[in-house]
């Protein structure tokens, strides 16, 4: 039996975990957490009866806690609950999937705890990759990557030696506005961008594919959970996404992980790795694919990733400020209030007005984000 804590239990990603677990008796809920939505938290509680909910807002922990004896289950709010949650005595593995830079604390807290990590919650890393990774070795434990095209990347090193590779070669859709000017994109609207060709995920996860910012925290996240420098990661456009991401080693071989567009693979895989269980999904008809092409990024149009790769090469404070003024500028978006190119124009403007930090410590990676945050409100 593998217990197993999920924050961001009501999510995309969340949800598709506990579609895992209904489907292989031996893992089993002992913690989930959420932000807000009590209804489908008390869903979960009822098919799935975890010892512990985290409900981050407190007025909607005390709605729950209306429902529920103490003894029948224990319920936490903010981030000390967040992180009660993820250190879970009996918890075996934490499935990261909140959305954003939230994540930072309790997956720092459940390393600690040894507690073995599966990452979905990329922001995380962008912001604190030098302190998380150095404090996993130090503690022995694994951080098995969730996003698919780490989980690929991870899948094609299998076997290998990571030091016979010679670069990563991430792989983009491209989103919805691939082939498009940014003069094109200036009058996109909200359903537009929330419209993903190939994924259904997040509505945060899917604007910053429709940016390309996406791509751009990816890249930071392959450097940290490969231990690869940035000039050694190549992004390729894959407007199809049946190549989840390919490896290259010094022989001039690659190896590639292929599959259907859908999330449960690698959620599964990170679950029971090295192991892969039988999964009842759609399967890839050759016959039925046109072709597969190819393209590079545009980095003129997508300034969002120009952006990213500036941030990642700077390094220090700036993916923080990066992080935080695309979650901050496109929580905007997403209630119309700003338009579609505004968001990198955020996310440029803080990175021009910031302070380097070279090696920011967790605090001052939290303080950085209310500045960022404090710094847009006054000038947007
Ligand atoms: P989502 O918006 O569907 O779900 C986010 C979850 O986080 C929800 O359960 C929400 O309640 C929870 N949450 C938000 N703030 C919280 C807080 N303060 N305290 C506790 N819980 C909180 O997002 P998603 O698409 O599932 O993405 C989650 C993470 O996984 C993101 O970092 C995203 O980049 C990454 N990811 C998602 C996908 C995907 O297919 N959805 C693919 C790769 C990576
Ligand atoms: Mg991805």
């Amino acid at each position: 039996m593998k217990n197993i804590s999920i924050l961001g239990s009501t999510g995309s990603i969340g949800t598709q975990t506990l579609d895992i677990v209904r489907n292989n008796l031996d893992l089993n809920v002992v913690a989930i957490a959420g932000n807000s939505n009590v209804e489908l938290l008390r869903q979960q509680i009822e098919e799935f009866s975890p010892d512990i909910v985290c409900v981050y807002q407190e007025e909607k922990a005390e709605e729950l806690r209306a429902y529920y004896k103490d003894y029948e289950v224990k319920i936490v709010s903010g981030m000390d609950g967040l992180i009660e949650a993820a250190t879970w005595d009996s918890a075996d593995i934490v499935l990261t999937a909140v959305v954003g830079m939230i994540g930072i604390q309790p997956t720092i807290a459940a390393i600690k705890a040894r507690k073995t990590i599966a990452l979905a919650n990329k922001e995380t890393l962008v912001c604190a990759g030098h302190i998380i990774m150095p404090l996993s070795r130090e503690m022995g434990v694994k951080i098995l990557p969730v996003d698919s095209e780490h989980s690929a990347i991870f899948q094609s090193l299998n076997g290998e030696n990571p030091r016979q590779l010679e670069k990563i070669l991430l792989t983009a859709s491209g989103g919805p506005f691939r082939g498009w000017t940014r003069e094109q994109m200036k009058n996109v609207k909200l359903a537009d961008a929330l419209n993903h060709p190939n994924w259904s995920m997040g509505k945060k996860i899917t604007i910053d594919s429709a940016t390309m910012v996406n791509k751009g925290l990816e890249v930071i996240e392959a450097k940290w959970l490969f231990n690869v420098p940035y000039d050694k990661i190549q992004i390729v456009v894959q407007p199809q996404s049946l190549i989840h991401s390919m490896v290259q080693f010094v022989d001039g071989g690659i190896m590639a992980q292929l599959g259907t567009p859908d999330m449960k693979l690698p959620i599964q895989y990170a679950l029971f790795y090295p192991d892969r269980r039988e999964m009842d999904s759609e399967r890839v008809d050759f016959g039925k694919i046109a072709g597969i092409t190819f393209e590079d990024p545009d980095f003129e149009n997508f300034k969002g990733l120009a952006l990213a790769l500036r941030a990642a090469k700077e390094g220090g404070s700036l993916p923080t400020v990066f992080n935080a003024a695309n979650e901050y500028a496109v929580a905007k978006f997403l209630k119309e209030e700003i338009s579609f190119l505004d968001i990198t124009e955020m996310i440029e403007y803080a990175m021009n007005n910031h302070e380097f930090i070279p090696n920011p410590t967790v605090e001052e990676i939290l303080k950085i984000e209310q500045d960022t945050r404090k710094l847009l409100e006054e000038r947007f």
